[in-house]
């Protein structure tokens, strides 16, 4: 059994009936190889929760299933209550409604910067293009890109690139926003750029799951840290506490490879 605290509990009394995103016994497989084990996992709304684990471990699957990049073999996903649609404009939708931020960069590369955070919000939000732009060009400034809006996203460096993806992503107005390493491919001078640009979405109330090794985002903008290796959540608790004090031999030992 993964080894839990109060944050089971906490579902298990039903302070979580508000919850933004449910995983009940998700399993997945590809061929063989046996992905997501029995995953169970509940997003509060307002919450920042963060995955972290050994390559392999199935956090990429996860952020992926709950998106519906990739279908799962049993269990349920729900997000704001609803079972994830299969298809057509619902599952449109419902892409909007799951923001979602990968490690590379995954930009259109024949749209311009500001092309890129206008279309969505033409195509599935329904907005008029004059609208759509007046928010792109808004969110390009939040994320400090506002003047490169014109520019193809191969004029950007990376960071930059994964800013304008976070606000690509933002301007479709998602419930919530799955971050798969969205640092890994970064230049180091550049993952503090794209860390604050998440930092500051998370006090400002956005509900995240994010898969990153950086320790210091875990740290200081996490309610809650997943544990997640072979498929399995090992441990799901405070960052405090999973720091501080691991309690699962798995985590200790990946924890004593990467601090
Ligand atoms: P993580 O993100 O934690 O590194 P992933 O979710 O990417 O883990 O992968 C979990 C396991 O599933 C790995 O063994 C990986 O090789 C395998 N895997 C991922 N995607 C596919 C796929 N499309 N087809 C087959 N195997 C896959
Ligand atoms: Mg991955």
């Amino acid at each position: 059994m993964p080894v839990r605290d109060d944050a089971k509990d906490a579902r298990d009394d039903g302070r979580y009936a508000d919850a933004l995103v449910v995983l009940r016994n998700v399993d997945k497989h590809f061929g063989a190889l046996h992905v997501l084990r029995s995953i169970d996992l509940t997003v509060g709304r307002g919450e920042v929760v963060v995955v972290i684990g050994p390559s392999g471990g199935g956090k990429s699957t996860l952020c992926r299933a709950i998106n519906r990049l990739e279908t799962v073999d049993s269990g349920e996903i729900l997000i704001d209550g609803r079972p994830l649609p299969a298809e057509g404009r619902e599952l449109a939708a419902l892409r909007a409604d799951v923001g979602m931020v990968f490690q590379s960069f995954n930009l259109f590369a024949h749209k311009t910067v500001l092309e890129n955070v206008t279309l969505g919000q033409v195509k599935v939000r329904k907005k008029d293009k004059r609208a759509a732009e007046r928010r792109a060009r808004e969110l390009l400034d939040r994320v400090g890109v506002a003047s490169q809006a014109d520019k193809y996203p191969a004029q950007l460096s990376g960071g930059q690139q994964q800013r304008v993806a976070i606000a690509r992503a933002l301007a479709m107005e998602p419930k919530v926003m799955l971050f798969d390493e969205p640092t890994s491919a970064l230049d180091p001078e550049m993952i503090n750029e794209v860390l604050e640009v998440m930092q500051q979405l998370a006090r400002e109330g956005m509900t995240m799951v994010v898969v990153t090794h950086e320790m210091g985002f875990a740290r200081s903008a996490a309610h809650r840290v997943v544990f997640m290796a072979d498929g399995r959540i090992v441990e799901e608790t405070t960052p405090d506490q999973f720091f501080s004090n691991p309690r699962s031999d798995r985590a200790k030992d990946f924890l004593s490879k990467i601090l």
